[in-house]
């Protein structure tokens, strides 16, 4: 390319990125502002090594957690730990929330020393969190009255994704603001998907662990079956993992002892994802299928199972202790 075609070539882009930043120009400002500290609220299994991932990526934190003890690392690590969402939200213009439910999202939200209590006009409020897409919806049109932006993001990964920074994020909200929530979410995750506007994450995340639970207590329900008909467990999970009845749950999660190593199957069902956790989505889903009028059969029986282990003592367990659950039902 001759010098003249390279000036012009060079020119063309130039004023081609000055026309993107014209049109969404508040996440440039704030993508040119990167290493500004970031808020984050909610430091539990998940947000823990979240967290650590943004560090990772040289971003000072301002950190809040209901709980003071899960804050106490990072205030060993130099970060600063505050007393409220609010004054969270007063140091920094870019937060991340991690909270286990609607109500706690709502709190950090709007509760008395919520985000937006002192949120300033601009800030990116992304909530990774997996709550009621209709409380995602409430939130950001809060959000928009005082001048900011909210977006839903819920992860699917689990504990070991959000430390190898593996997560896959699906976003809803403003598209013009993905870029900005895409900085931060790349740090702690390896796929970022845009899902389109708010509550459409949430959406996509509640589909997801409805498909996960049906297929989990599905494998268990198979498993002891074939194990009560003489079958060794690894062979069987082998001959399903040939062929057409092979699944995550299977194959990289299988709920039998002694099946497969790293998996909570392999450590009495600890870590994980819990029970309770998996009955709080299926509950979503519950509410999202009344909301939609849409039949979800095989839904509502996998929210009714993990509620009943929930009350037989299996909440704190992986949701993978469905085969526990089930190994101990006898039936007629
Ligand atoms: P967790 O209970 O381990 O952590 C939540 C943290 O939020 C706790 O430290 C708690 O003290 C804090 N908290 C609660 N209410 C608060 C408030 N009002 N203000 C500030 N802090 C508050 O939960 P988790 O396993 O980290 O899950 C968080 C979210 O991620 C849940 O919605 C869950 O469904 C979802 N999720 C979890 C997994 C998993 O494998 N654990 C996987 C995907 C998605």
């Amino acid at each position: 390319m001759s010098d003249l075609a390279e000036e012009k070539r060079r020119s063309k882009s130039n004023l081609l990125i000055l026309l993107l930043r014209l049109k969404g120009w508040v996440s440039a400002t704030r993508s040119m502002a990167s290493k500004t500290p970031v808020g984050f609220i909610g430091l539990g299994n998940m947000g823990n090594p979240m967290a650590k991932n943004l560090m990772k990526h040289g971003y000072p934190l301002i950190i809040y957690d209901v709980f003071p003890d899960a804050c106490k690392e990072f205030q060993d690590a130099g970060e600063q730990v505050v007393s409220s969402p609010a004054d969270v939200a007063e140091k920094a213009d870019r937060i991340i929330t991690m909270l286990p439910t609607s109500i706690n999202a709502i709190e950090a939200y709007s509760g008395a020393n919520g985000i937006l209590k002192k949120v300033k006009k601009g800030s990116l409020l992304i909530d990774s969190s997996t709550i009621d897409p209709a409380i995602s919806k409430e939130l950001a049109k809060e959000a928009e009255k005082m001048g900011a932006v909210f977006m839903d993001a819920p992860v699917s990964g689990g504990v070991g994704a959000a430390r190898s920074g593996n997560l896959t994020f699906m976003v809803g909200g403003v598209e013009d603001e993905f870029a900005a929530a895409q900085e931060l979410l790349g740090c702690m995750g390896s796929n970022v998907v845009y899902c389109g506007a708010v509550g459409t994450g949430q959406a996509a995340k509640i589909c997801n662990n409805m498909l996960l639970a049906i297929s989990m207590i599905g494998t268990a329900e198979t498993m002891n079956l074939g194990i009560r008909l003489g079958l060794d467990p690894k062979l069987l999970a082998k001959i399903l993992n040939m062929s057409s009845g092979r699944c995550w749950s299977s194959d990289s999660y299988n709920p039998v002892p002694g099946v497969m190593d790293g998996v909570p199957s392999a450590n009495n069902y600890q870590g994980g994802f819990g029970t309770t956790l998996m009955a709080k989505d299926l509950g979503l889903a519950q509410d999202s299928a009344t909301s939609t009028k849409s039949p979800i059969l095989l839904g509502s029986q996998a929210h009714q199972i993990y509620r009943m282990m929930c009350a037989k003592g299996y909440s704190k367990k992986d949701f993978s202790s469905v085969f526990q659950f089930l190994r101990e039902e006898e039936t007629f």
